[in-house]
């Protein structure tokens, strides 16, 4: 049935779209940090960070269920639920950050994100690092270099090497980082173009996982800042708590992004993204641009949004994955097998560099692969990324209990013998 499934997928979605696994799963159901195929087996899910509040959530799904018998409708009607919504998500950045735009994909937050951005400064260059993936519009596309050859990077983009806390001392990462931006600044001006952004996660994740020494992004933000341009922290991936350490990424970094763009864990599974951004940017965009998205924060997205800041909140979630993130790498760490070279992150947030020598630091990508398919058979579904390959990409849901990373450190341990 499997197989057959599969040739019926490929003759109706064609080629591009890409599965997890060599040998994909058939996932039927999902309930809080586990997932079950069709075979009624049951996974331990560690990479999933769509269903923060785990698979299923009953908050979720009954904030859902309720909204959609009742009303939803296209974002031009007057509806409190966005109002409602709007509010709730706005109180949990710091001040500055008090107005929010709504849209379906983390990809169109960041492509309108570059749209005000243009607008408001009126320049057109964009900083970026090496292996982001901030999305796949046209424009977005662009500035989003891990999606390979498949797509040309804009002569108005510069990419700049994200930190790596594993082959740099925290000194070198907090001054090389900056450092790089300025240069990337002063090239595009040399070509005659205004910056208008720098974008970036707040904890690198295609680029690498890494979270970096706390502050390093504050000298690349002034140097933006200096030079007319925005900051845009996409924190797609690193937030709604997931750091442990604060609801969002670039808090940890004590800088104030112009735009904070967001998606992903937002509905727990319901797909809704958006920026938060300071007013001041959209009282510029507001009067020359005008914005609308049919589906966009409509009322059951906003029914959704609300029931999963609500969860975070009750339960304690962001405060968990500290706790238990912590717990997870210092279990990681005293597996010390030699493959390990670096374990790192923040919160729920955690890559596990793989090497074929720890003083070389050589990245074993084979070995990695060996490990997520391994990790894979014995039920515990993880990924790998970064430039090559070689990093364990560890993201569970937020109520990641501790007897959870148990089980996941019990199974990676004997994997670890095995392959
Ligand atoms: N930014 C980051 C950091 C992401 O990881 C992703 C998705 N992987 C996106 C943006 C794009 O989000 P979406 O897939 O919802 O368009």
């Amino acid at each position: 049935t499997e197989r057959a499934l599969i040739a019926r997928r490929e003759k109706v979605l064609g080629p591009a779209y890409r599965l997890f696994y060599e040998k994909p799963l058939h996932l039927v159901r999902g309930e809080g940090v586990f997932l079950y195929d069709a075979a009624g087996d049951k996974y331990l899910d560690a990479y999933n960070n769509v269903a923060s509040l785990g698979h299923c959530h009953p908050r979720v799904v009954e904030a859902i269920t309720k909204q959609t018998a009742v009303l939803n409708t296209h974002t031009r009607y007057l509806h409190e639920g966005i109002v409602d919504y709007a509010e709730a998500l706005t109180a949990t950045f710091p001040e500055a950050l008090s107005q929010a735009m709504f849209t379906c994909t983390g990809s169109e937050a960041n492509d309108l994100a570059v749209r005000i951005a243009r607008h408001v400064t009126g320049g057109t260059g964009i900083i970026a690092t090496d292996l982001a993936y901030h999305g796949l519009t046209s424009a977005v596309a662009e500035f989003s270099p891990s999606l390979g050859e498949s797509v040309t990077l804009g002569a108005h983009v510069r990419t700049i090497p994200a930190p790596d806390s594993y082959r740099q001392s925290p000194a070198e990462v907090m001054e090389k980082f900056g450092r790089d931006v300025s240069a990337a600044i002063a090239d595009l001006r040399r070509h005659g173009i205004k910056p208008a952004m720098l974008i970036t996660d707040t904890i690198f994740s295609s680029d690498g996982i890494f979270a970096g020494p706390k502050g390093f992004l504050k000298p690349a933000v002034d140097a933006i800042h200096a030079a007319g341009g925005l900051f845009v922290a996409d924190e797609v991936q690193p937030g709604f708590g997931r750091t442990g350490e604060a609801m969002w990424g670039f808090e940890r970094h004590g800088v104030a992004p112009d735009m904070v763009t967001i998606g992903k864990p937002m509905g727990n599974g319901y797909p809704m993204a958006g920026i938060v951004l300071r007013p001041e940017v959209i009282a510029e965009f507001g009067p020359r641009a005008r914005y609308f998205n049919t589906f966009g924060g409509n009322p059951v997205a906003a029914a959704a949004g609300k029931a999963v800041l609500e969860t975070i909140r009750i339960e304690g979630l962001q405060q968990n994955a500290l706790e238990v993130g912590r717990y997870l790498m210092d279990g990681l760490r005293s597996l010390s097998h030699p493959e390990i070279g670096d374990v790192r992150g923040s919160g729920l947030f955690i890559g596990v560099e793989i090497v074929a020598d720890p003083t070389a630091k050589t990245p074993d990508a084979a070995l990695t692969t060996r490990i997520v398919n391994g990790l894979r058979e014995r039920r515990v579904l993880i990924s790998a990324s970064g430039p090559n390959a070689n990093i364990l990409k560890i993201r569970p849901p937020l109520v990641f209990s501790r007897e959870n990373a148990d089980m996941l450190l019990d199974v990676m341990g004997d994997v670890l013998k095995t392959v």
